[in-house]
């Protein structure tokens, strides 16, 4: 399996001798509904009925004469099911587990939005499913933890370590190994040992792949420009696969810069030269990590762009110059979310109005010939909590104290009775 899986020096699959034969039958079960042009005709009717595919392109009017210069379209990925692109990834893996005849399936979650759409897709096709999640993020993220038990799910805090993101992703892997037989680990993001960032590349890939011929339809070119944020990289790798032999189409990733430059303030892997290559959590790429291969600490007011490592195929366009990469702080998204909302009536996630920013940035000295096409990954109703506390609204706040007073009131009230019958 070493021959492949390489984007010349990124990728590969460092994996326990123990998951090589599981490995093995993900790879051929990949390789051949990639061969199948029947298996990429399910995919898209299941999305198409299932989902909003294909997510339309929004001319942004407004936000084109606000900032003067090149005309700004939007790729509408919000409209999924679940409220992401992340519904693309699990649908499509949810056949491929079904094709492998597999009946359960596990998955790592930090802010809860890849256990909700995993826990989605398995209540559809009937898995059984196990989500595992750091005890601390299990904490944070009760709406998301509250929808993913609806949906049949169990969700598991785990309490080792630091109780995050990379605690959970250790826990599912051991759940993985002894439990390989009927279950498939269906991962995030274009990360992870192969075949997993090519596959899910290659399903995010009906995000290009409408793009380009929606922008020729309607606008009757190509852009000149394609934006999209980087977590692990497969939305971005999504939409870019459409564009990825038009030369003249440049392709710009937009990574969390958090507070800053600055290693510990932001998870610009690619935009800004903190991040070393090496090989963790099963393969080989840049990660913020210290000279020891220490991993370092990151921060993203959006949880879904804060992680240590990026898709090796995004460090393989970043090496080649094939791709352009820059960072967007904090306090330029709220903004740059804001005056979507305030504009267009859009409401971007906060990891998607990452890209918006850059795009924000370059458009007023482009031309009004020009024609940009931002990647809405996702919409912001999760993020109601993170941009109220941003924007400091005082009724928000408000709202959520009064919350809290009726369950105060009704939780003495129940124990009064208590006592009374004592
Ligand atoms: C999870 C998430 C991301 C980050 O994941 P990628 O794999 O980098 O696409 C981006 N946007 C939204 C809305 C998400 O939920």
């Amino acid at each position: 399996m070493q021959h492949s899986g390489y984007f010349n020096q990124f990728g590969g699959a460092f994996i326990p001798e123990i998951l090589v034969p599981t490995f093995n039958q993900l790879e051929a079960a990949y390789l051949q509904a990639k061969d199948d042009p029947q298996f990429w005709q399910d995919y898209e009717t299941l999305m198409s009925t299932y989902s909003c595919r294909a997510t339309p392109i929004t001319f942004a009017q407004n936000l084109t004469e606000h900032f003067g210069g090149a005309q700004i379209y939007i790729k509408r990925e919000d409209l999924n099911h679940t409220g992401a692109h992340k519904a693309n990834n699990v649908m499509g893996q949810g056949l491929i587990t079904r094709r492998m005849g597999k009946r359960r399936v596990i998955a790592e979650t930090g802010a809860g939005q890849h256990g909700v759409a995993t826990a989605t897709m398995a209540a559809k096709f009937g898995f059984d499913c196990t989500i595992y999640m750091g005890a601390v993020d299990v904490a944070r993220q009760r709406p998301n933890v509250f929808w993913m038990e609806q949906m049949g799910a169990e969700v598991i805090a785990v309490e080792d370590g630091s109780a995050t993101l990379k605690d959970a992703i250790n826990e599912a892997f051991r759940d993985w190994v002894t439990n390989m037989d009927d279950t498939h680990y269906v991962l995030g993001t274009a990360c992870g040992p192969y075949p997993f960032p090519e596959m899910v590349c290659w399903l995010q890939s009906i995000i290009g792949k409408e793009a380009r011929q929606q922008m020729l339809e309607r606008v009757g070119k190509l852009p000149e420009r394609v934006y999209a944020c980087v977590g692990g990289g497969s939305n971005a790798m999504g939409i870019f696969s459409g564009f990825l032999d038009d030369k003249e189409v440049e392709l710009v990733g937009v990574e969390a810069g958090g507070r800053g430059r600055g290693m510990g303030h932001h998870a610009a892997r690619l935009a800004y030269d903190d991040a070393k290559i090496g090989v963790a959590q099963g393969y080989k790429t840049y990660f913020l990590q210290n000279g020891d291969g220490q991993m370092q600490d990151t921060h993203s007011v959006s949880a879904g762009l804060d992680y240590v490592g990026v898709s090796p195929i995004l460090a393989d366009l970043h090496e080649r110059g094939a791709a352009r990469f820059e960072a967007a702080t904090d306090d330029e998204v709220v903004e740059a979310m804001r005056l979507t909302v305030r504009k267009e009536g859009l409401i971007p996630a906060l990891e998607s109005s990452h890209a918006f920013v850059q795009a924000f940035k370059e458009a007023p000295s482009m031309a009004s010939t020009d024609v940009i096409l931002i990647n809405q990954s996702g919409r912001a109703d999760k993020d109601i909590f993170t941009v109220a506390d941003a924007i400091d609204d005082p009724k928000w706040k408000q709202f959520i104290i009064n919350k809290a007073e009726e369950y105060r009131r009704a939780d003495n009230s129940i124990d009064n009775t208590g006592d009374d019958h004592a």
